[in-house]
């Protein structure tokens, strides 16, 4: 199947003298009836808008990865992303560290290091660096370049700006998602899909089981709205460690008398204590609700921008050093950590981690911690609280199995990044970029590689996928 030939859409186009409201005319108005509960719209044909063999939905750091890697096997790719460009968190919240080392060696390489590579200048590799987690930082507006290069060189055939709003199942398998057009809804049909929506989005809607949030409550973790800030005055802050410290106090009191808004707290302190320059990302303002619904995104998200004007009104009234500071920058979207999680053949728990537990069929490494922002939204991680153990030791990681990307209803689905299957604790861990990545690449190549077999994703011989894996740069030792 070709999937750089003429759309189907452009066909219409054409049929239709390339008109876009004859198009529209074509399809004609949904006649619905309606009750008390909902409207019951007709059945209708859904013309087909692109097809190709493997559809990545999805265009976050675990898509790209994916989609990047299914091309450069010989897959003819497609990529889904519903907002205006790809990137996901790492671009469009601004959320902008990598983490590629068990603090004694980078133990996460292939893709990851290739996105570090050809990120250049707008990567900057950290000073400790392989001593702590935390190895690179980025220019989100620099990499959102680069990340479309990167799926264009891999002949990646990208669409922004289309959701993946249902997924049309022929018996066990997934035949299509369907997406809203301007000019009205269409079918993009695959052979293999991939769902990176970071929310599950085509699994659920195809009926894969998941699960969402914590066992005790159902909250999942806190959301944070990143910003950046420009016009301060770093030698003045650094002056004023004591005016850092009182300004510091006069947020928490304020707070706690319900006159200022939550904060990270050992975060606030340090921006207000050591000035940053202008690509870091301030990660201190919290806020708690569910992703999935809509309208509480929308009020969350107001808030939250409301709550990064109120911190840096009153630094700029009370911080020398701050008096010209502005907000450069905000996240497009609310930096969202947990949604669906969608149950696979393996399910990544807390001690698999901790632990660093080892798997047959791995396809990476991970090692960062189990790391649960407060789902009430104080901006804390709770499991720390918890006094539990949340760190691996030094020098050791975990397996991330492929087990946790393949599911046992839809033979011809793979859920990659964040919506990938885990537990709460388990995806606390697994959800940072570079862990995403690692999914993103050996889903991609198992994509690839099980279409040119013509075996289904499970079926693939994982040994010589891991094969591939290592021979792309990837890390993957001590495989049982
Ligand atoms: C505040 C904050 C700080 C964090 N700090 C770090 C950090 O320092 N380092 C780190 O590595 N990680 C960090 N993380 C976690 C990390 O950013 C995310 O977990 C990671 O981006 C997940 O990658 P992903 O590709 O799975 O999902 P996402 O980055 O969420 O990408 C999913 C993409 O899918 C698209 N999408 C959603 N639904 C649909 C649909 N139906 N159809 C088509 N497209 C759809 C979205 O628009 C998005 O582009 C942080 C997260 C937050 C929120």
């Amino acid at each position: 199947m070709n999937a750089n030939r003429p759309s189907r859409r452009n066909f219409l186009l054409a049929a239709a003298g390339g008109s876009l409201g004859a198009v529209a005319a074509a399809t004609g108005p949904l006649q619905a009836t309606e009750d008390s509960d909902g409207l019951t719209v007709p059945e209708r044909r859904v013309p087909v808008l692109a097809e190709a063999d493997v559809v990545v939905c999805g265009g976050g750091p675990a898509g790209i990865s994916a989609a990047c890697c299914a091309a450069r096997h010989g897959a003819k790719v497609i990529l889904l992303e519903r907002w205006p460009s790809v990137g996901g968190m790492a671009v469009n919240a601004l959320v902008n560290i990598w983490h590629t080392s068990d603090r004694v060696r980078q133990v996460i390489l292939g893709f990851t290091q290739e996105a570090i590579e050809r990120g250049g200048r707008f990567v900057r590799k950290l000073d400790h660096y392989p001593k702590r987690y935390e190895t690179h930082e980025f220019d989100s507006t620099g990499m959102r370049v680069v990340f479309q290069r990167m799926l264009d060189e891999a002949g990646v055939r990208t669409f922004c700006n289309l959701a993946a709003v249902e997924s049309v199942r022929i018996g066990e398998r997934l035949a299509a998602v369907l997406v809203d057009t301007k000019t009205g809804r269409r079918a993009v049909r695959g052979k293999i899909f991939i769902d990176a929506t970071g929310d599950g989005d085509v699994a659920a809607n195809a009926g894969v089981p998941f699960d969402f949030g914590r066992k005790s409550d159902g909250g999942v973790q806190g959301m944070t709205m990143m910003y950046r800030l420009r016009g301060l005055n770093a030698a003045e802050i650094k002056q004023h460690p004591q005016d850092a410290e009182r300004v510091f106090q006069l947020m928490k009191n304020s707070r706690d008398e319900g006159n200022f808004p939550q904060f990270l707290e050992a975060a606030a302190l340090s921006y207000l204590k050591s000035p940053r320059d202008p690509i870091v990302s301030y990660n201190m303002c919290p806020v708690a609700g569910n992703p999935l619904d809509e309208e509480e995104l929308t009020r969350i998200s107001h808030q939250a921008r409301e709550q990064v004007y109120r911190y840096v009104d009153l630094w700029r009234e009370q911080m020398p050093g701050f008096e010209e500071a502005h907000v450069e920058q905000m996240g497009f979207s609310l930096g969202i950590r947990e949604s669906r999680r969608v149950r696979g053949l393996k399910t990544l728990d807390a001690q698999m981690v901790v632990q660093a537990e080892k798997h047959s069929d791995a396809i990476g490494h991970g090692f960062w911690m189990i790391d649960i922002h407060d789902p009430k939204g104080s901006g804390h991680t709770t499991w720390v609280d918890q006094k539990k153990e949340h760190s691996l030791p030094e020098g050791q990681s975990y397996h991330i199995p492929l087990g946790m990307c393949l599911n046992a209803t839809i033979p011809n689905l793979a859920v990659v990044g964040r919506c990938a299957s885990s537990t709460h604790e388990g995806h606390s861990s697994v959800r940072v970029q570079t862990h995403c990545m690692v999914m993103g690449q050996g889903v991609g190549t198992c994509a690839a590689l099980s279409l040119a077999a013509g075996v289904d994703l499970a079926e693939f011989d994982v040994q010589k996928l891991q094969t591939q894996l290592r021979k792309d740069g990837v890390y993957l030792e001590d495989v049982p």
